[in-house]
């Protein structure tokens, strides 16, 4: 498939930033979609792509999304479900509201973003749709409950997806990284350092790596290689599968 064009959420920081610039680097054609519209604009403009705001918590912003990309570069055949955020709580305290928006952006949104991308995919008998799962989405932690949920629900998404989409070339994928140095994980490493009174290196070192056989963060640009492949005609065989790239952590 040439002239390829794709959908990255999220696409204007960390993970779906550097998936995006690896995608244009390879000749395709991104729409960065975001709430973070700065952010997001000055990136597309340096990929030469095209930078949409969304609130992908709205039902209407994701059919917007997906109707833009269409009249812009007139198809879309790849769909990278990345968006998301985190927020921390034991589940006595949990805010409602939290729960609420963490599964609409993380769950119900690559839902929608799957369902409004499919006639287009289908049509051109060819697809690619990777959704960012986690490590959460394959093994929990306290005081996650809303992330951890959302991302085991993507994987259930993702299977789904896989096959109904098998016979009309689309495949569907979920990856699920351990901690990845971004914003995101930055901001837990400061969080973590003044709740628990030491330092970031310790954070990093003795509670994040702690079950993890490679001891280091993992970057973004790797996994931006992973959804790379999954994207290319290579791996046309591989549907309906949580890739692990976790440091070795849930080979425990
Ligand atoms: P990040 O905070 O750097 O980027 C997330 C992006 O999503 C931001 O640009 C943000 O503006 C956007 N976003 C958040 N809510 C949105 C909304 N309602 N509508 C539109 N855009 C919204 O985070 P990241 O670490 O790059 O995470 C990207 C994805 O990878 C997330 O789904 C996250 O759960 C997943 N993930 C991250 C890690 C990690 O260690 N960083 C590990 C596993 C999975």
């Amino acid at each position: 498939m040439s002239e390829r064009v794709a959908i990255v959420t999220g696409g204007a920081s960390g993970i779906g930033k550097a998936v995006a610039e690896a995608l244009a680097g390879g000749g395709d054609k991104v729409v960065i979609a975001d709430l973070n519209e700065a952010d997001g604009k000055e990136f597309a403009d340096t990929i030469r792509g095209h930078f949409v705001k969304v609130d992908l918590s709205r039902r209407a912003n994701c059919k917007q999304l997906v109707d833009e990309a269409l009249t812009h570069y007139g198809e879309v055949h790849i769909l990278i479900n990345n968006a998301g955020f985190q927020h921390i709580d034991p589940i006595e305290v949990f805010p409602e509201d939290t729960w609420d928006k963490m599964l609409a952006v993380m769950l119900t949104a690559p839902f929608l973003l799957t369902k409004y991308v499919w006639g287009a995919m289908k049509a051109h008998g060819w697809g690619r749709i990777v959704n960012v799962s986690s490590i959460h989405g394959r093994v929990a932690s306290p005081f996650k409950s809303a992330y951890i949920t959302a991302k085991h629900g993507l994987i259930g998404l993702t299977r789904t997806a896989a096959l109904e989409g098998g016979e009309n070339g689309i495949t569907v994928n979920a990856i699920c990284p351990a901690y990845v140095r971004t914003p995101l994980v930055e901001s837990q490493i400061a969080d973590q350092a003044r709740t628990r009174g030491i330092s970031t290196e310790e954070v990093v070192e003795k509670v994040m790596l702690e079950p993890a056989a490679v001891k280091r963060l993992i970057t973004p640009e790797e996994v931006a290689s992973l959804i790379v492949y999954l994207c290319s005609d290579a791996a046309g065989a591989i549907t309906g599968a949580d890739w692990a790239i976790d440091l070795g952590w849930t080979a425990r």
